[in-house]
Order: structure tokens, then sequence, then C-alpha cells
């Protein structure tokens, strides 16, 4: 089966490409300067593509000005109302998810696929456990229903010639959600938008999303994410990065070794951890950066890091990849380890500069 590209605004999703960073707003829409400001604070954690609901004119017209303001693609979430979903379209949103089965009339389907087509923007279509079909669940178990659900949805556009489809199958059973994802994307070319729905809060939702987002992942499915959590959607950023990292789909941004401290701990590694964080905050560079308790397990246990840190009695050690660059008391350890830093980060950036450069 040869697998479909979908452009969202700037980006291109499918085969070949990242997995992008998706999440969602918890603002009313029509509010447009608290939309925007927590969009911007979605973009500078990392978001790569914001959806928000529409439930009303007023949220849709709202598009217009909002999409000014913003730099990331943005998607409009509408239940049932086509009119809805024309209006977003025309204010400028750069995809739509709509339900073609919920919408009612064929003429109205044909409207929305006629705007979406004129303004090359994809549909994302999908189901979810929480608002299956009674008939449907009856019959078969909920996955094939979940299936059987994007079936309908997608016969529905491609019969009236649309194929810029995004799919979605969302469950809030890890294991419903893995097998209805896997049973669809082997009967279905589009791309995939994948997250266990109503996930929780912290720290379930975040269980949850990565064994379910992980998996799937890990198994060549997923072409865009979105950790659901009951917080703060920022935070929905931080751990899907961390999936995407864990998984070595895609590193994107430093990753924290930190050992779980046992009774050879020479240091307050809670403390050293938070104290040592910001120096690396906002650095887009996959750089593994080891925090460990003690001086003598230290190294070598994080052996595979670029740099790390670790606390002795009195003083610190300063290592790359396990090798022990500098031994300092414990009252220089901060800011000889800030040094070693950036002169890492200086290192790596002017290769990637060079590599640039050759290619
Ligand atoms: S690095 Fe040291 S303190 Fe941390 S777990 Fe290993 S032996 Fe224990």
């Amino acid at each position: 089966m040869v697998r479909k590209k979908v452009r969202i605004g700037g980006l291109v999703i499918g085969p070949g490409e990242p997995v992008r960073v998706q999440s969602m707003t918890s603002t009313h829409t029509e509010d447009i300067k608290g939309t925007v400001n927590q969009i911007r604070e979605l973009e500078k954690a990392g978001c790569e593509i914001v959806r928000v609901a529409v439930p009303d004119f007023e949220s849709a017209e709202a598009i217009r000005e909002i999409k000014k303001q913003i730099n990331i693609p943005l998607v409009a979430d509408i239940h049932f109302d086509y009119r809805l979903a024309m209006r977003a379209v025309e204010a400028g949103a750069d995809k739509i998810r709509i339900n073609p089965g919920n919408i009612g009339s064929d003429w109205k389907v044909r409207e929305v696929v006629k705007a979406c087509k004129e303004k090359d923007i994809p549909i994302r279509v999908g189901a979810n456990s929480g608002s299956l079909k009674k008939e449907l669940r009856r019959k078969m178990p909920v996955e094939d229903a979940l299936v059987e659900s994007v079936r309908e949805e997608v016969k529905i556009l491609e019969d009236m010639g649309f194929d810029n489809i995004v799919i979605s199958i969302k469950a809030s059973d890890v294991g419903v959600f893995i097998r209805a994802n896997q049973k669809a994307h082997r009967e279905f070319q589009y791309p995939f938008h994948i997250g266990v729905t109503e996930a929780g809060p912290v720290p379930q939702g975040i269980v949850k999303s990565s064994i379910g987002i992980g998996f799937l992942l890990m198994n060549g499915i997923g072409d865009t994410i979105r950790v659901s959590l009951t917080a703060d959607p920022v935070e929905e950023i931080e751990v899907a990065y961390d999936i995407l990292a864990s998984t070595g789909i895609r590193k994107v941004y430093p990753e924290i070794i930190s050992c779980p401290t046992c009774g050879r701990m020479e240091i307050d590694l809670l403390k050293l951890i938070e104290k040592v964080k910001p120096l690396w905050e906002g650095l887009k560079l996959p750089l593994k950066i080891a925090v460990m308790g003690c001086a003598v397990n230290g190294p070598g246990e994080a052996r595979e890091a670029d740099i790390g840190i670790a606390g002795g009695r009195g003083y610190g050690l300063i290592f790359r990849k396990g090798k022990i660059i500098k031994s300092v008391p414990e009252v220089d350890l901060y800011n000889e380890f800030k040094r070693e830093l950036q002169k890492l980060i200086r290192e790596v950036e002017n290769a990637h500069e060079g590599g640039k450069g050759e290619g």
C-alpha cells in the first residue's frame, strides 16, 4: 500500500516526514486574546499543530484573527454543523475535524468538501470510543466498531472524490486504542493522528499515553501525536517529546539521565537537578545530560551521556561519555558544569553548521 502525505498549513505529514506534536487549546476560542496567548505558550513549548474548538459562529470567526497572530497550523474542531465548518474554512483554518456521517444531508457534506477542496485543506475524520453509534457497538467488539465507523466516514468523502484525509481513532482504553489503530492502519493509506483520549490527570495520563502512543509509534503507526492530559496543555507537549525521544522516533530536546539514588548518594540529587535544569531550558539539541548521585558509580552508570555531573563528598565530577574531565570542589561544581555544558553546546552547534555547509 502506498501511504499518502497530507499538507497542513506549512507542514507535511505522512511517510518520511517527522512525527509532529499536536495539542488543543482549553480556552474559549472566541476569547481571541486568551486563545492566542495559550497557543503562543504551546508554540514556545514545541507544539507544531494546534486544534481549537469551534462550537459556534463567534469561535469560527475568531480563527481569522487568531491565525494572524500565531505561527503554527490551526485545526478547527467541529461537531455536526456544516455551516461552522464552512465558516472556519473561510476564516483560514488549515485543517478541519468533522465527521461527515454526523453532518446530516449529503448536500451539506458536499458543500464542506467543495470548500476544503478549493482551499486545499485536509479533513480529519475518525471515531472515538465514547461516541460510537449504539448499533455498531452492539454488533461487534469495540475496536472493530471503531474501524467500521471510520470506514463509513472515509467512504462518504472518497465517494465525493475527496482524499485529503487524516484518520484518527481514539479510545481511553489503551488496548482498544492500540488494536483499533493497528487494524485501521492495515486498511487505510492516509496519515494517522494518534492519541489516547481522556487519558486522565498526571501521572496516569502520562502512563496511558506513553504506552498507547509509544507502542503504535514503535510499530510504525502515527504521523501526528497528541497527549491528552487533564492539565495545562503545555504539559502535554513536554510529554509528547519525551515519548518521541524514548521511542527513538524523533529526538529534538535534551534528555536527562539521572539515577534513582541509593545509599551511596552523596549529594541532594533532586536539588541538583532543579538547579542545573534551567541551563538547557529551551535548547533545541538532542543532548543526553546526566545528573548522578555519586562520584564512584555515576560516570560509569551514565556512560552514554554526552555530558554529566556527579556529586561527591565535598567535591563533584564532570564527565563526557563516561570519561571524567574535571574533578572540582562542590562549591565550584555548578559554574564549572555550566562552562563545560556551554562548550559542548557550541561544539555541537558548530558541527551542525559545518554539516549544513557541506550539504
Ligand atoms: S549513581 Fe551512585 S547514587 Fe546513583 S544509583 Fe548509582 S550508585 Fe546509587
